[in-house]
């Protein structure tokens, strides 16, 4: 089959390798159809993420049409249509049982290598290092999916790809970052990166109720999409984010703030902006945390800070006072995708939200290296790219 392959830092490739098959009792194969490329595989092709190994098979965003099951997997059948969660879940451990997927205790093989280089380990995921399991990913023809009895939800009433491909991750991605802002009438939240990440966690914060959503970044075609989903908008290149906030909201600051942006922030304070390039390039400070310290020092007292861009190691210059004096409340977290997929397919069902607002580009499998670099450079207004087979 044809798969997206990282090569090293910058380059991936689209290589014939041998198809998946049944491993486990509880895997099903899946013909890929429809597959996005994320913000999160950026900081792989950035070469961020430590333990990548030139030919990984790439892809954390997938669907498709099951084409073998395992003997254990009773949900599904042969010519089913599936989404497939971005988090590998057991559902049996503490962790599934109570519905932190994205930690389940079972589907990382390689737990302990992970926690040698970041203290912690999440679950296994799709095309993500070998840390995080070394799991072929799903930007290929087919994909291996291990506890298929746990993950995929069917999609049963003709929804096209489009609609519902962004179950797989960002939709609930950006529902849990509003979700953790406990949102009560009247507030204003503040999201910096108005990628899909932040699009999505704007309408879902829309539709929790906020009264005013403001989005942050410098990308005035993205702010564009960030204002069509309801958001008000500000450009950090063009204003001062914490004096801008304050402004608008008489002085305290946002009740919440989401950062959908992570590890690989740009821009803002050039000294500062350095001072975090040189730290991480040289490995003293594994991620940039520019719009997170901003997050933190714009949040009106007592507020919150929902951070779903993702970090993984060790931060810099980390606002703790903030945090402490202000009675802060920081939450976070790789998406528990399982745990909301059915919910917000009957959302989409219902017509409250059509996901494929966020696709700029549709593009062939073949197009992966050229789709990387044009994702990665924000080239021809690319916001969102999905691959088809
Ligand atoms: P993206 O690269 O398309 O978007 C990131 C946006 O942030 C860009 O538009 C960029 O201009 C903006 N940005 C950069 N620096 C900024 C700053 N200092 N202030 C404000 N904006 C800034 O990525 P995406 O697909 O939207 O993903 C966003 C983040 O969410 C990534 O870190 C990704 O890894 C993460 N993510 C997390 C989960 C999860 O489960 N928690 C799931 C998917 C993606
Ligand atoms: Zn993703
Ligand atoms: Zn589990």
């Amino acid at each position: 089959m044809k798969a997206t392959c990282w090569m090293g830092r910058n380059t991936v490739e689209v290589r014939n390798v041998p198809d998946p098959g049944i491993v486990n009792a509880r895997d099903a194969v899946v013909r890929v159809t429809s597959t996005a490329i994320c913000g999160s595989d950026l900081h792989l092709y950035d070469g961020y993420v430590p333990t990548m190994k030139k030919g990984d098979i790439l892809g954390h965003e997938f669907m498709g049409e099951v084409v073998e099951v395992g003997p254990q997997v009773r949900n599904l059948r042969v010519g089913d249509r599936v989404v497939v969660p971005f988090p590998i879940a057991c559902g049996n451990c503490l962790s599934c049982q109570n519905g932190m997927y994205s930690v389940c205790e079972n589907s990382n093989p390689n737990a302990g290598v992970a926690e040698k280089l970041m203290g912690h380990s999440p679950a296994g995921i799709f095309g993500y290092s070998h840390m995080l399991g070394g799991y072929a990913g799903g930007q290929a023809e087919y994909a291996r999916v291990p506890f298929a009895d746990v993950g995929p939800i069917k999609v049963e009433d003709g929804l096209p790809d489009e609609k519902v491909l962004f179950l797989s991750d960002i939709l609930p991605t950006g529902w849990m970052g509003a979700e953790m802002c406990d949102i009560k009438p009247g507030d204003v939240i503040a999201i910096w990166g108005a990628g899909p990440v932040g699009q999505f966690a704007a309408v879902s914060a829309r539709l929790m109720g906020a009264e005013r959503v403001i989005c942050i970044d410098r990308l005035p075609y993205r702010l564009h999409h960030a204002a069509r989903a309801g958001a008000e908008t500000l450009n950090y290149e063009e204003v001062d984010v914490l004096e801008a906030l304050r402004e608008m909201t008489a002085g305290r600051g946002p009740d919440a703030c989401i950062d959908a942006v992570g590890m690989e922030a740009h821009h803002g304070n050039p000294a500062m902006y350095a001072y975090d390039r040189t730290k991480q390039a040289t490995r003293l400070e594994t991620d940039r945390p520019y719009a997170l310290r901003q997050a933190i020092l714009a949040c009106r007292n007592g507020g919150t800070v929902s951070v779903i861009g993702v970090y993984g190691g060790f931060v810099d210059k980390f606002p703790m006072g903030a945090v402490m004096n202000r009675s802060l409340t920081l939450r976070a977290g790789q998406c528990h995708v399982q745990r909301y997929m059915r919910p917000l397919m009957d959302r989409i069902r219902h017509g409250d939200i059509d996901p494929s607002f966020v696709i700029s580009h549709r593009m062939r499998l073949e197009d992966a290296p050229h789709a990387y670099e044009m994702f990665k450079n924000k080239e021809n207004e690319c916001n969102k790219v999905v691959l088809t087979t």
